[in-house]
């Protein structure tokens, strides 16, 4: 039987794995097909595409959107995207300056606590246009101003504490129309963490074509109650580990297997939109 991941970050966001290093790692887990699915940017689909090809690894190109619906936090996430699209790149350049600027907020709040931090040391080992909160505190740990990432989130980086600050997001309904008009279809990322489930008759309404039942934090409860949530509204279903390589003890990738006929109707979907309508 054949499986995919459709959710893994590289160091393109928050994730530790170059996008060849995400395809060594799927071969090495007999994965068939996996998306990349990056915090607000697409820049690592077309290395990931170039590393798949030749080990004969079907690749999705993707992205993980931060928005919000009302006072909710949704991530939306994004598949079969053209990476091309000027629209997307234009309205992700905008957020991942957004991005940067939050960090340059975070380390000045730090400072502020008498914590010695330089935003360029963050901006360094993120090397990345899509910087966060885990480079924050990857680098308070390299620079031994911390124990651990686990206590850097919850001294400073968790929302309410002292150095949390908050991210310009788009609203969940552009995130889906922003996909759309990319090319590509718009899934709920994992509902169960977010508690996500009075918004989905909006996003449905707005189009969502799919929501991801299997994720890493799914119970089998939580996995079996958006099954239903998938079959009520006609959604199709995703999964996928949410992988951001060394970031956690070990590497998701693998704990998460999607059956393959998954990916199968995510691409039928994809085909019936591009059909042209047939004459009368
Ligand atoms: P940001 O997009 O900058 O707000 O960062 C969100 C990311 O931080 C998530 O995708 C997780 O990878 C990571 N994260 C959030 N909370 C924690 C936590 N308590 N411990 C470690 N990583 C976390
Ligand atoms: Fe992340
Ligand atoms: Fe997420
Ligand atoms: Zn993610």
């Amino acid at each position: 039987m054949k499986f995919a991941d459709l959710h893994l970050h590289t160091q393109f966001s928050d994730g530790t794995f170059t996008p060849e290093e995400l395809v060594l790692h799927a071969q090495q887990n007999s994965l068939s097909c996996i998306a990349l699915t990056d915090h607000d940017t697409v820049e690592g689909c077309a290395r990931a595409a170039a590393a798949a090809a030749p080990v004969k690894m079907e690749f999705i190109p993707g992205a993980e959107l931060t928005a919000q619906h009302e006072d909710t936090e949704v991530h939306i996430l994004g598949y079969f995207l053209d990476i091309h699209n000027e629209v997307l790149l234009n309205r992700l350049a905008k957020f991942q300056a957004d991005r940067q600027n939050r960090i340059h907020a975070m380390v000045a709040a730090l400072n502020k606590l008498g914590v010695p931090l330089k935003a360029e040391s963050v901006f360094a080992l993120a090397n990345c246009k899509s910087p966060g909160r885990p480079h924050v505190a990857r680098t308070l740990v390299k620079e031994k101003l911390i124990g651990s990432l686990d206590e850097a989130f919850d001294r400073f980086l968790k929302k309410g504490k002292p150095a949390w600050v908050p991210k310009t997001k788009m609203s969940a309904v552009e995130g889906v129309q922003l996909i759309h008009q990319a090319g590509g279809l718009a899934v709920m990322a994992h509902p169960g963490l977010n508690r996500t489930d009075d918004i989905i008759p909006a996003l449905v309404e707005a189009g969502l074509d799919g929501i991801e039942c299997f994720h890493t934090k799914h119970s089998t409860a939580m996995s079996e109650h958006y099954l239903e949530i998938a079959d009520k509204y006609n959604l199709l279903v995703t999964g996928g580990s949410d992988c951001h390589g060394y970031s956690k003890a070990r590497p998701l990738i693998g704990t998460v297997r999607l059956p393959y006929d998954h990916v199968e109707k995510l691409k039928a979907k994809i085909a019936a939109r591009k059909k042209p309508v047939a004459a009368q």
